[in-house]
């Protein structure tokens, strides 16, 4: 450890894990300000983000209440300063995600692991039982397609870490949504606790995997 919860490798420990679904004290004290809300695609299906864009009418309610400042539903470039709200989807899984998730952690008040990706691992992680460069190999060098050829991935692809590894273990995580994907209702639950200014409990049936 070298202070405030960073290891070595450049990853942060869980700063206080807190049960799944679970999130104290995240709303805005103030009614009028529009929550600055951003949502952020790092390894997923982005299944999580079409489990969101199924909120439908819900959206508009949404949107009277905050803007969306980042988001791969949005063009927009660069994470911005100052979010109020960032869900994730995805896991952790190459380097690329690695500088944005930290990125995001330093410009947001409220981190929010969004879906079971996000959570655990999931599906992402399933590649951690081969290493790293048997799976280039196997997929790039040796695959059927093998397309990019050869050494080229090594230019064209972000480099993968070692381990996909969920939120938690690289930042700083302040409350979950389980779910592959987190259905709209449970959504629409979480976004309005933040709309409202109360604490984030997700009822156990809400709070599966899968
Ligand atoms: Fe896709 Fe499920 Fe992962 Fe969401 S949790 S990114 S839906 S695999």
């Amino acid at each position: 450890m070298t202070g405030d919860g960073e290891t070595r490798d450049g990853t942060t420990r869980p700063r206080d894990q807190k049960t799944t679904g679970q999130m104290e004290n995240v709303g805005m004290s103030d009614e009028l300000h529009k929550i600055r809300l951003a949502t952020a695609w790092l390894g997923g299906c982005s299944g999580c983000h079409m489990s969101f864009l199924d909120l439908d009418e819900r959206l508009i309610e949404l949107i009277a209440h905050a803007d969306l400042v980042y988001s791969p539903l949005a063009d927009i470039k660069e994470f911005p300063e100052g979010v109020d709200v960032t869900l994730v989807e995805g896991a952790v899984a190459n380097v690329d995600h690695l500088a944005l998730a930290q990125k995001i952690r330093a410009r947001s008040r409220i981190v929010v692991s969004f879906g079971d990706c996000a959570v655990t691992g999931n599906v992402t992680s399933l590649r951690n039982r081969l290493a790293v460069d048997d799976l280039l190999t196997q997929v790039y060098k040796e695959g059927p397609g093998k397309v990019p050829r050869g050494g080229e991935a090594d230019h064209i692809l972000p480099a993968l870490l070692p381990k996909v590894l969920p939120l938690h273990q690289v930042i700083a995580v302040d409350a979950y949504i389980p779910g592959c994907p987190p259905d709209p209702d449970r959504i629409w639950m979480a976004v309005q606790a933040l709309l409202n200014g109360e604490p984030l409990r997700l009822p156990p049936e809400m709070r599966r995997f899968g």
